[in-house]
């Protein structure tokens, strides 16, 4: 069974995201750029069922810019087999990566799609519930277990107060959470060994995608600065002070 890993370039999430001056976006000049890291946990997940022997290839697909190359190595020097970059400079939204997956996908019959639950730059949760109502298939959504069983995957989904467990039939889409995995570092050996891993290089016309956006952001703007907190006595002194900003 092949299994198929959209990973996407993102802001590193230790970086303090700044807004551009004019609020027309997040300024991306000269910062550091990671994989979304509930995607390296779905990398993670893909090479743990290939050591199962339940994946036989692991294909990661990033859609972004050239750089997105480094992403698509990241996902190689951790074990997958090959990589597909669907190159683009523009900022393509869900849908549209959705549609370029699911093409993929009907080339290669992936037994399982295994993506995050979400980006941490746009943190729009879309992509994998699209790509599995595209494709007529079931989705397991924000998996903190998957274990493949003949013909069909059993997901537990973490939900509000608890968590889920939903058996799919293959082939079927599946998003990472965060308990699901530690995702494994690279080793060095492996990083070397990244570099002569097959990478194509694709564009979302080869899929009959267009990426033209269907959202307008009016305004991107920084979070209220948090006014400074201040100490008080005894509890007498804090019910009062509550009593006065009118929150008791
Ligand atoms: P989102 O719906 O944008 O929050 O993204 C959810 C998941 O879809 C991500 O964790 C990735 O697995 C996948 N994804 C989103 N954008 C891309 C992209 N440009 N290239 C590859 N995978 C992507």
């Amino acid at each position: 069974m092949k299994i198929i890993v959209p990973v996407k370039r993102v802001i590193d999430y230790n970086v303090k995201p700044r807004v551009k001056s004019d609020g027309t976006g997040v300024d991306l000049a000269n910062v550091k750029m990671s994989m979304n890291p509930f995607d390296e946990i779905a990398v993670e997940e893909a090479i743990r069922l290939r050591e199962k022997g339940v994946a036989t290839e692991i294909i990661a697909v990033s859609v972004g810019p050239q750089k997105a190359q480094e992403t698509l190595r990241t996902a190689l020097a951790m074990g997958a087999d090959r990589a597909i970059l669907v190159m683009t400079d523009d900022e393509v939204e869900p849908l549209a990566i959705a549609k370029i997956l699911k093409a993929i996908c009907e080339e290669e019959a992936p037994g399982l799609v295994i993506l995050g639950k979400q980006a941490i730059d746009d943190d729009s949760n879309q992509t994998g519930q699209m790509l599995a109502a595209l494709m007529g298939r079931p989705q397991g959504t924000f998996a903190s277990a998957v274990v493949v069983e003949g013909d069909s995957v059993t997901v537990t989904r973490e939900v509000d107060g608890g968590s889920e467990t939903v058996k799919l039939a293959l082939p079927a889409i599946v998003t990472t959470d965060l308990r699901l995995n530690e995702p494994r570092y690279a080793s060095l050996p492996n990083i070397m060994k990244a570099k002569s891993k097959p990478m194509a290089t694709k564009s979302p016309a080869d899929y009959g995608v267009d990426t033209a956006p269907r959202l307008k952001t009016l305004k991107v703007s920084e979070p209220p600065v948090r006014v400074a907190g201040i100490k008080v006595a005894d509890v007498d002194a804090l019910v009062a002070k509550l009593k006065d900003l009118g929150v008791a």
